[in-house]
Order: structure tokens, then C-alpha cells, then sequence
């Protein structure tokens, strides 16, 4: 159902009206997690005003330790819902349960699937059984065949509104946090009809990183990008080392219009 032998054209998604598909890089961003109404405002704004279309924001999170901040679970997604209604932005946020599919699509937009769930398929059903677009992060081991068989879950419950979403992947270098595996982009481009779009922040795991991975991202035809936004990263709850602050949101801006799309 995702490949391109069955579909030749590529797909473009909407999200309540917004496009993420061939012709356009649709920028994603917001903070990594939700932690107040302020924080999420704020990062919000910060946002809209580089550009973005679509305000990310985790409620639950996936975390490595079970002793890091999980997230605010209900209480994040009526931010969310808030920050929508004042922004005007349309909201992408992660499901880590199959029993929170209906709750966290009251209130999202979009249903992200992050790195740790992408093989979680009693998941990947539910959310393909929702009625709701879902971005579809790559596990971080997973290879390329793996990932479009995840979205081959989701698709069979009758949902082809999947963004794919490369965001770094497991390998011998410690330098950065995931390897961005900049090939994945054009590779499931020419596998599978589905949109592509690119992590820079979870990817690279540092500030300084997130802007240059981003440009390696439009020069490849990804299309779309999601991005981490703090207004006080040395605070945040949250991965705040990766996360953008408004200097170098400007400069992303500068990039997008400069860089055309390529798909
Ligand atoms: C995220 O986007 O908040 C996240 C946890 O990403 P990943 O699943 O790629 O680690």
C-alpha cells in the first residue's frame, strides 16, 4: 500500500489543511516536550514567526530513563489544545500507547509515532485506525525495508495519510547523538509514495548541528522538517541542548527561502 509500484505519484499529506508532500518543505516545530502553558506559548510563537506550519510538542515521552520527566499526559494535550486555539497552529504530538490513540487524537492534528514504537505494531494499528494523518518516525535501528513495513501497519487499517519522518539511526559513532542517515531521504522517496521528512534535533542531538543538518535535508528533497524550540533551553525538561532558540530559528527561515525544494 506504500509503495510506489502500487502508487506512482508521490503523496501529499494534509494536516487540517496543511501540506507536507512533494513541492513544498513544510516546517514542523515546537518544544521537545510540553511543560507549562507559558513554555508552550512562548515556543510556539517563536515558531510561527520562522516559518513554521505545524507546532510539535510532546505530552508523553518516551524516555530513556524511567527517573526523566514522562511528560504531562492529559494535562500536556489541553496546552496543546490551548496553544492551537491562540496560535492558530495545527498540532503534531506522540502516542506511546495503543490505549491513548483515542484520547491523544481528541486533541492532535497529527499522531506521531516516535523512534521506540515504530515496531510496536498493536500501536501502528491503532493509529491507522483513527482517521487521523500520523508521522512515522524511523526506529532507530531499523532499516529502511523495516520502516515502510511499520507504515504498511498503519496503511492496512485503511490510513495513507503517513508522513515518514528520518531522524537519525544507531551506529558506531558518538560524536552525535543518532547518525542522520541523509540516503534514507531519496531512497523511500523512490520506494514508496509517502512524504519524507527529517529530524535535525534528534538527529545530531546539538544546537549547532540542527542548521546544518537541516540545509543537508532540503539539498536532498526531504520535505519537510521537524524541529526542537525553547525559549530557555538551559531549562527545559527536555533534550534543551538541541534545542533552537530565536537567533538560529531566523537564520532556519533564511535557509528555507533561499534553498528551494527539490521534490
Ligand atoms: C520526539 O520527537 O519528541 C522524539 C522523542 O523523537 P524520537 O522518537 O525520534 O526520539
Amino acid at each position: 500500500l506504500v509503495s510506489r509500484d502500487h502508487h506512482v505519484q508521490r503523496t501529499t499529506v494534509r494536516v487540517d489543511g496543511v501540506p507536507i508532500g512533494p513541492g513544498t518543505v513544510t516546517l514542523i516545530a515546537g518544544p521537545c516536550a510540553v511543560e507549562t502553558p507559558e513554555q508552550t506559548l512562548r515556543a510556539a510563537r517563536m515558531a510561527k514567526a520562522a516559518g513554521a506550519a505545524l507546532l510539535r510538542g510532546g505530552a508523553y515521552k518516551p524516555r530513556t530513563s524511567p527517573y526523566a520527566f514522562q511528560g504531562l499526559g492529559e494535562a500536556g494535550l489541553r496546552i496543546l489544545a490551548e496553544v492551537r486555539a491562540e496560535t492558530g497552529l495545527p498540532v503534531v504530538t506522540e502516542v506511546v500507547d495503543a490505549a491513548d490513540v483515542e484520547l491523544v487524537a481528541e486533541y492532535a492534528d497529527m499522531l506521531q509515532v516516535g523512534t521506540r514504537n515504530a515496531q510496536n505494531f498493536a500501536l501502528l494499528q491503532a493509529v491507522g485506525g483513527i482517521g487521523k494523518p500520523v508521522m512515522l518516525k524511523r526506529g532507530m535501528s531499523a532499516t529502511i525495508e523495516e520502516w515502510l513495513m511499520a507504515a504498511e501497519y498503519i496503511a492496512q487499517r485503511g490510513n495513507l495519510d503517513i508522513v515518514l519522518c528520518e531522524r537519525g539511526i544507531r551506529t558506531f559513532e558518538t560524536a552525535t547523538r543518532n547518525t542522520l542517515d541523509i540516503s534514507a531521504v531519496p531512497v523511500a522517496q523512490r520506494l514508496s509514495h509517502l512524504p519524507v521528512i527529517v529530524d535535525p534535533s534528534h538527529s545530531g542531538g546539538r544546537r549547532d548541528l540542527v542548521l546544518p543538518l537541516a540545509r543537508a535535508a532540503i539539498a536532498v528533497g526531504a520535505d519537510g522538517l521537524i524541529v526542537d524550540v525553547h525559549p530557555r533551553p538551559e531549562q527545559a525538561l527536555c533534550d534543551g541542548s538541541q534545542a533552537l532558540v530565536d537567533g538560529d530559528l531566523r537564520e532556519l527561515a533564511r535557509v528555507m527561502t533561499v534553498l528551494p525544494p527539490l521534490g
